[in-house]
Formats: C-alpha cells, structure tokens, sequence
C-alpha cells in the first residue's frame, strides 16, 4: 500500500516536471511557404518514374479490380458450357487467376539476376451491377456470329470489337472478359492452334478457348493474366521496349529444352508467352501502380476506390525520412513522429476524416510539384500540430505546392 503511494507521488512530480503537451489544427499562419531548392529544381516530373511507386513497398495497398464475364454461346449450343454452369465456373477461374498473384516468382532472366521480388498488389474481383437486383456479373449471351474466334487467315476477326460493343456491361468501370470459342470448322484444320489466347482491347478482354470443353481453370489462369496485365498497362518484355529496365530481351521461349537459346534463356514473366507466366518485376508492378494512380484513367476507373473511406488499419507513421515521389491515395491517418520528415513531391489524396499529425519535431514538406488533397470530391480534417513547450511540428510549402480540401481551408499565398 505504501510503495503503491509512492509511486503514485512519484509519477505526479514527473507530470508535473514535463512540458504540457497539446495539439491543435494547423491554420494559414502556421505554413511556412520557402522558395524551391536546388535539389528540388533538379528534378524534372518525378511522378512519372514507375520505380518511385514501388519505393516504400510497406505503403503499397491491395487494389481491387471489378470484372464481369461474358460466356458467349450459339443457338445449337454447341461453342460454350451451359448457362447453369457459369456462375461456378467463372468464380473457380477467378481465384485460380488471383491465387497466381499471391506467389509471384522470382525472375528467370537474366540468369544470376538480383531482382527482388515484390508482392503483386492486386486482385480480381467479380463484380455485379449494383443497380440490377439479382445480378451477378456472369452474363450469358446467344449470338451465332459472335460467339466464335478466328485466329488466322482469312477470317481473322480477333480484333474485331462488334462483341464488345454490343455487349459489355459497364466498361467504364468495370473490366470486361469475353470468352469465343474457336470457330469449330476451324478446329478441325491441322494447321490452326485451338490453344487459349487472348486479345485486350481497353477496358475488355477477349479469351479464346474451347469452352464447349470446359478447360480446367487453372489451365488459364496465366494467360488470363496476361490479358488482364495488358490492359493494366503492360507490353511484353521479349522485345526489349516496355519502359522497365528490369525485363531483358530474350528469344521468348515457351519453356525450358535441352538446346539453346531455350536452355538457359525462358522467362517466366507474365507478360511473355510461356509455360509459367508468373513473375511481375518491380518496374512493371510501378508501372500498374502509376497507371492505377493517373486520374481518369481507365486503370483507375475499374479499381475500387478505397481510398475514399478511412481505414485506421492503412495508418502510416512515418519515423525517419521520406520521400514521396510518386502520386499516392492514402487510406488512413499520417503520424510524422519527432525526428521524422515527410516530403510529397506529386499527389497525396486524404480520405475523409483522415489527418496528418506531425508530433514535435517533426516536419512535412511540399514540394512545388506536389500537393495534398482529396480526390472524392470532399475534404479531409487537415493537419494536426503537436506542441510539446516550445517544440512543435513544422509544415512548410515550397512555392507551386499545395494544401487543399481541408475542413478549415488554407490560404497559401507566396
Ligand atoms: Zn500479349
């Protein structure tokens, strides 16, 4: 009882010995707006380097991308599975897609690379229309002229848009796949390759198969991939000009033989054609993640918009320094802590509700090319400065920056 009693008396002088701590919302007078630095000048549109998407990988979060599936059938029935399978059917395929995501591989190429592995920070999702009671996002149609595919000679219509035209559902938000049937005639020709394929054309993807033969999902997972990474941005890597400096050349080999150049030289990306269509390098996760980022792209338009809510569970703290060069949607609070400092040099979006809080200490800068606000049309609680005596956190705003959509507005004037 009584060491009780003095540790109580002892922890009373201790609070009364340490400096009162508040915190308060930051207004206009407490921006510090500086004029840009050398080392900012130097810089020249860093948020376009996909690179700088993947630099923080603890800050990347899961983005969902919305599908629909279109099973296309003739009127004898004889070019796809029956309605009644669908629905079980297009689910299995969409998590043997996604269970592909969850283990991405290390790279084959170059032989001996360093390349680290990241994870693959998105997935499928498929997605009714909310407006339609009963919907749910495997739609069946009966068409005898669309629900087939030719993929060579005369009759190539792979690229024809007429089905996606007449029946996609949402496509401005919502990725579309397709599945044709290889025209059955020509099938049964030796020279043509019934293999699955497929084509992506913007916001849809159209796969070939032989669906009247219900092939396992997982047989298609990695060209479904492959489609699907087309439309999120994606070019093939053989050919050496897809924007990443980490996808060699290579012969595009389907898989490893005993002879060369295919002994040594197969890939395993996804974006090649191969047996295993499963690694994702750095460069092309940024890449996905830049155009993911790009407002009104329709790599964004079909993602689910989750940084609009918040989410306490996305908090961010943010101990020592960094450097934001990359256009980021944050789903929850910021915390700089003492000694931490925080530089957005492109765009920080802030859902609703959500704050910055910089303890003593701390600080957070704009750069000019940067600037902070809310994408969904709303505001967030702005920042939140902690004094502790006289320390406090700091904010300062290079010219050209910028602080927006806070409940209590900003003025920031040079
Ligand atoms: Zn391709």
């Amino acid at each position: 009882m009584i060491r009780c009693a003095i540790a109580l008396l002892i922890l009373s002088l201790l609070a009364a010995c340490s400096p009162k701590i508040t915190s308060r919302l930051a207004t206009t007078e407490d921006i510090q707006i500086i004029a840009p630095r050398m080392s900012d000048e130097k810089k020249t549109s860093p948020c376009y380097s996909p690179l700088s998407y993947v630099a923080y990988p603890e800050l990347i979060r899961p983005k969902y991308i919305r599908v629909n599936f279109h099973f296309m059938n003739s009127s004898d029935g004889s070019y796809n599975m029956p309605e009644e399978e669908t629905a079980t059917y297009a689910r299995d395929w969409i998590m043997a897609t996604n269970s592909n995501l969850d283990n991405n591989m290390k790279m084959f190429l170059p032989p001996g690379n360093e390349t680290p592995v990241i994870p693959i920070p998105y997935r499928y999702v498929i997605s009714p229309d909310p407006g339609v009671p009963g919907d749910d996002g495997v739609y069946y149609h009966v068409d005898d002229v669309l629900c087939y595919a030719v993929k060579t000679g005369r009759e190539r219509n792979i690229s024809d848009k007429r089905v996606i035209q007449k029946y996609a559902i949402r496509d401005d938000s919502v990725m579309n796949i397709f599945l044709q049937t290889h025209q059955l005639d020509s099938i049964k020709s030796p020279t043509y390759r019934p293999d699955a394929s497929g084509i992506s054309i913007g916001s849809s993807v159209k796969i070939f198969g032989r669906w009247h033969e219900r092939p396992s999902v997982w047989s298609i997972r990695g060209i479904t991939n492959h489609e699907l990474g087309h439309s999120l941005g994606l070019a093939h890597t053989w050919g050496g000009n897809d924007g990443c400096d980490d996808t060699p050349t290579h012969p595009n080999c389907w898989n490893k033989t005993d002879s060369s150049p295919c002994d040594t030289l197969y890939s395993n990306n996804m974006m090649d054609y191969n047996a295993h269509m499963g690694a994702l390098t750095p460069c092309q996760i940024g890449k996905i993640l830049l155009n993911m980022s790009r407002i009104g792209s329709i790599q964004r338009n079909i993602i689910e918009a989750r940084w609009c809510t918040l989410d306490t569970t996305a908090n961010i703290t943010v101990s020592d320094s960094m450097r934001l060069e990359a256009a980021y949607d944050c789903e929850g609070n910021i915390t700089i802590e003492s000694g931490g400092t925080l530089e957005i040099a492109c765009r920080l979006s802030m859902p609703e509700g959500a704050t910055i809080t910089i303890r003593p200490g701390g600080k957070l800068t704009v750069l000019s090319t940067g600037y902070i606000n809310n994408t969904c049309n709303g505001t967030w609680s702005g920042i939140t400065l902690v004094q502790e005596g006289k320390k406090k956190g700091t904010v300062e705003v290079v010219n050209g920056g910028k602080i927006e959509n806070t409940v209590q507005p900003l003025i920031l004037e040079p």
